[in-house]
């Protein structure tokens, strides 16, 4: 039972998650994240922070509202942050929840070392992987870093694991023909069980960034339109793309 005091510093957690993951879901989002996203609407869960939990208290968590989960095919997502920065604790978690017959998906944007992802993918089911751009120059542009370590991992995990792919429409940003015929073009060549998910990009996070006293980089863009995800859904689907609702 000592695993059970693995300590994971979280931001939040949610008992009835809807969106990240299959049926519903307990969903706790780990602190920490370096990647800096342009539009990330949680710019306040980047710092580790002091807030901690243990895989005990997470079980603990999780058998109050058990029969939810199971009754929606739903389980747990472990989401961020970049919970794989805590890979001890998420594998540790992710141990125990199999143990107790509990889904398990991380929901990640690829950007650590890929050493730590094999103790973790061993008992997760599903991937949530967050990719912002396939061109390297968009990429840097939309975050802090390139995207070579995030494509690499993202193969890594595509040949072990089922994986949505979450693609932010950004207008004007990563939604040009040719980005989207070189997301297809990625897809095809890393293989695997991958669909993709579309997200419009928001606004809604901006005044977080205000709070922070943090500069918002993309405040000249406009929120995506219905049309501006159809569009991207359409050239997806034409090129073969199988995409996820
Ligand atoms: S990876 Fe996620 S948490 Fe980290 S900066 Fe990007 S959107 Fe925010």
């Amino acid at each position: 039972m000592k695993q059970f005091n693995v300590v994971g510093y979280y931001h939040s957690k949610e008992t009835f998650g809807t969106v990240d993951g299959k049926g519903i879901r307990y969903v706790l989002f780990l602190a920490g994240c370096s990647l800096g996203c342009a539009f990330c609407h949680n710019p306040d869960s980047w710092a580790r922070g002091d807030k901690t939990i243990t895989v005990e208290e997470v079980i603990a968590d999780i058998e109050q509202y058990r029969s939810f989960y199971e009754s929606s095919g739903g389980g747990i997502t472990v989401s961020g942050g970049e919970p794989l920065l805590q890979s001890e604790f998420v594998a540790t978690l992710f141990a125990a929840c199999h143990k107790a017959k509990i889904h398990t998906t991380v929901d990640t944007a690829g950007f650590y070392q890929q050493d730590v992802l094999d103790a973790v993918l061993a008992h997760t089911d599903h991937v949530l992987f967050s990719l912002k751009a396939v061109d390297s120059k968009i990429h840097q542009y939309l975050t802090k870093a390139d995207n070579k370590q995030i494509l690499k991992n993202l193969a890594y995990i595509a040949k072990r694991k089922p994986i949505s792919l979450r693609y932010v429409v950004v207008p004007g940003v990563n939604d040009a023909a040719e980005e989207i015929d070189a997301l297809a073009d990625l897809i095809k060549k890393i293989g695997g069980d991958v669909k993709v998910e579309l997200l419009g990009y928001h606004t809604m996070g901006v005044y977080k960034w205000k709070e922070l006293g943090m500069e918002y980089k993309l405040a000249d863009v406009k929120a995506a339109s219905k049309e501006d995800v159809q569009k991207v859904r359409d050239q997806l689907e034409k090129a073969g793309i199988e995409m996820q609702y």
